[in-house]
């Protein structure tokens, strides 16, 4: 995922060695999602850096995604090497919720 620019000082200054071992020597290149995405992959996504990928034969990219949405946040069990429609769906999730979250807050707000 490209990193904003507002976005760039939250990340660690070895992000690119951190990133590149969580894609390649944790993952071995492979996506990692098992479903968190919001999509059934009936078991671990079987997208592939470089490779086609299985559902839209578009060359795979790999990225490195934080689970918690927290760039600072770099434990290794916070990372996943997911590809990008994975990483998409995961952070559309995210907004999908960000979003009720704050509806729900303007609510109580007005009530
Ligand atoms: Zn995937
Ligand atoms: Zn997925």
């Amino acid at each position: 995922m490209p990193i904003r620019p507002e976005n760039r000082l939250r990340y660690p200054a070895d992000w690119k060695q951190i990133s590149r071992r969580i894609r390649f020597e944790r993952a071995g290149g492979r996506c990692e999602c098992i479903g968190e995405c919001g999509h059934d992959h009936g078991g671990r996504c079987q997208a592939r850096h470089r490779e086609p990928h299985p559902t839209n034969g578009k060359p795979t990219v790999l990225t490195t995604g934080h689970r918690d949405h927290q760039p600072e946040n770099c434990a290794d069990d916070n990372l996943a090497a997911w590809c990008a429609p994975c990483h998409l769906a995961y952070d559309a999730e995210h907004h999908r919720t960000n979003a009720a979250r704050t509806r729900a807050a303007r609510r109580r707000a007005v009530a």
